[in-house]
């Protein structure tokens, strides 16, 4: 046994094998979205697994591209929300892919560069957090052009609601979207919009190339399963403590649980400073011995406490299972979130940086295209 009071293990392999399913069933380029550390998975081992599969990688911070790029990551990699002009620098030297949704920036862009510099536009279709407004895009890319050291050599938009069954808007924003790409009519830009519920469930977003994250994972966003994904992740823990409560006692800050009668608990080393959400305070579960076990009492900074049954034969450091498979039951990010009041993304990105990644899983990066 590892000597960790809580580790997630990542499988690599089934990163790599997600996006071969996701590239086999969309045929279309992959634009592999590894920000905020790959979701939590580790971003440069999740990076380098897919190195042969995704076409570029996209993060969402300058800070995330560069990092990326001193691990000796040479694919092309798209910065999603790279906005500010004091960072055009940043950018440019370390030949990161801007995005550009306003002329400032894009002056700022031009001004610095030595060589000509990719960037991709984002089309403002809907989503309405940023991007430049369909309506205006074919002009601002037109007026882009003036830019001798910008090439433009991507066009992409953001699905608002490509999560939801209602899929009605989505297609609003697929036709504005196509509206502009009808105007400028000339192509050559890698067109792409499709997030990782656009990509399982609308393939009429999926154009030149796919863009999701949460899938490369193995987490479904929707209902909708057309393919076969395998989680990447297990989350685990282990008993620091075992013991009983009298008939009437409380457990934990608050005394918020009170056992109704004579009942064994045990301390699992997991708490909110290591990412697992407060809001499981007597609503969480865990996987003991492949049984499911109850929170109970509020979750602490470093520990949290679960029911025992009777029979549960319990022993300080045995393996407790947050999330994922233990023997026959399972717990997924999905269900977990729903738990918690909250989105898998949310889940995920919040895994601290205390607790370790551990890799496994060894697998081939030879090309396999
Ligand atoms: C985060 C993000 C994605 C990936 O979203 P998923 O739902 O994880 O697939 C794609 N595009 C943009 C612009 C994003 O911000």
């Amino acid at each position: 046994m590892d000597n960790y009071r809580t580790h997630v293990e990542i499988d690599l392999g089934a990163i790599r094998r997600n996006a071969e399913t996701i590239k086999a069933s969309t045929r279309k380029r992959l634009i592999a979205v590894v920000k905020a550390n790959a979701y939590g998975h580790g971003v440069v081992p999740v990076t380098k697994a897919l190195q042969g599969i995704a076409d570029m990688f996209a993060v969402a911070t300058v800070e995330e591209g560069v990092e990326l790029r001193q691990a000796g990551v040479q694919e092309p990699i798209l910065v999603l929300f790279s906005s500010l002009p004091e960072q055009a620098s940043l950018i440019v030297e370390p030949g990161l892919v801007p995005t550009i949704s306003d002329w400032k920036f894009a002056n700022r862009l031009n001004a610095i560069a030595s060589d000509k510099i990719s960037a991709h536009v984002n089309v403002n279709t809907g989503m309405n957090r940023y991007g430049v407004h369909w309506t205006e895009a074919a002009q601002f890319l037109n007026r882009l052009k003036t830019l001798d050291r910008l090439a433009v050599k991507g066009l992409f938009t953001h699905l608002a609601t490509a999560d939801e069954t209602d899929k009605s808007y989505v297609f609003v924003q697929i036709e504005r979207f196509a509206s502009v790409l009808e105007e400028l009519r000339n192509g050559g830009e890698l067109v792409h919009a499709a997030n990782s519920a656009a990509t399982l469930a609308v393939p009429e977003s999926h154009f030149d190339a796919v863009r999701p994250g949460l899938v490369l994972y193995g987490v479904y966003p929707v209902a909708e399963r057309p393919i076969k994904l395998e989680p990447a992740l297990t989350w685990k823990a282990r008993i620091g403590w075992v013991g009983s409560l009298s008939e009437g006692e409380g457990v934990s800050y608050g005394l918020t649980y009170k056992a109704p009668h004579q009942t064994r608990v045990a301390m699992v080393q997991i708490g909110y400073g290591d990412g697992y959400p407060r809001a499981l305070s007597n609503a969480g579960e865990v996987l003991i011995g492949g049984a499911r076990r109850p929170i109970v009492g509020r979750v602490c900074m470093d520990v949290s406490i679960v029911r025992l049954e009777s029979m549960d034969n319990v022993s300080v450091g045995d393996e407790v299972v947050l999330i994922g498979k233990q023997k026959d039951s399972e717990i997924t990010v999905d269900a977990f979130a729903h738990r918690a009041g909250t989105i898998s993304y949310e889940i995920l990105t919040q895994i601290g940086t205390r607790v370790p990644r551990i890799f496994k899983h060894a697998y081939s990066n030879r090309k396999t295209r």
